[in-house]
């Protein structure tokens, strides 16, 4: 069990999510320690645009957004544009994910997703704000949490266990491949072929059962003619880089996370 301490910062305030972002942001630059090198994390300047936490050391930032229900498959997010714009541009922040139960003050959950998770699919468009509204036309959007693969889900705590500080630091190195993996469009294909090897739920697989996904992919890729050769590039690429393992021709192995 985790717990949450109220801090006097909180004095004052009299509006509940005020408080609880309060709380939560000031949990986790106390709880929380740089994925990338494991150093101390510190709290950004105010009214920094989408960042909460520096790590004092690198040059990763973080954003939080924390609830207080299950985090499920969508994350509500602010302005649809500059989300996108902070994709395309890689200037996006890596996000914490955390779930929180303010009565009992305890924590749940608490995750990191990498930035370079983050594809334009990912995103999705809500409906403009009707023309009544104070904001009228503005679009908003939904992060889609569900969409990263388990690799890119690093747990700090996970169903209110603690995870061991060395085993955050060694799952995130095992995603640093995809940082530089060229480029945005590159890493989505990366991206969808490990979701695909994902939801086949077990650890030997064949080239057969990833083809069985072409239907989705190509409704996902109206343009690309050579979905196969694409899947088999993708799948050639997570092998030299031990995601999974090649056991005979059509045949692989995942490697335990
Ligand atoms: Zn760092």
């Amino acid at each position: 069990m985790v717990s949450i301490t109220s801090n006097s910062s909180t004095f004052g305030l009299t509006s509940g999510s005020q408080k609880a972002r309060v709380i939560t942001e000031g949990f986790v630059a106390g709880y929380g320690f740089c994925p990338a090198c494991g150093a101390s994390l510190k709290q950004a300047p105010a009214n920094s645009k989408a960042l909460d936490f520096l790590c004092r050391a690198c040059d990763e930032g973080f954003e939080l957004k924390s609830k207080s229900s299950k985090i499920g498959s969508k994350i509500v997010n602010g302005a649809h544009d500059s989300l996108m714009n902070r994709v395309m541009g890689l200037h996006n922040p890596n996000l914490y994910l955390m779930q929180y139960n303010m009565r009992e003050m305890t924590v749940q959950n608490l995750l990191v997703i990498p930035r370079y998770f983050f594809t334009p699919n990912l995103i999705e468009k809500r409906k403009a704000l009707s023309a009544t509204a104070r904001r009228a036309g503005w679009v908003g959007c939904n992060i889609l949490v569900g969409q990263v693969p388990q690799l890119g889900r690093i747990h700090y705590i996970k169903d209110e266990i603690e995870i061991k500080p060395e085993v955050v630091l060694k799952e995130w190195q095992a995603t640093t491949f995809l940082q530089n993996s060229a480029n945005i469009e590159g890493r989505g294909w990366l991206l969808e072929t490990l979701n695909c090897i994902e939801k086949i739920q077990k650890d030997n697989f064949t080239l057969d059962e990833i083809y069985a996904f072409k239907p989705y992919l190509q409704q996902a890729h109206p343009n690309n003619n050579n979905i196969e050769a694409k899947l088999r590039q993708q799948l050639q690429f997570l092998r030299d880089k031990d995601v999974i393992e090649f056991l005979r021709p059509g045949h692989y192995r995942k490697k335990a996370k």
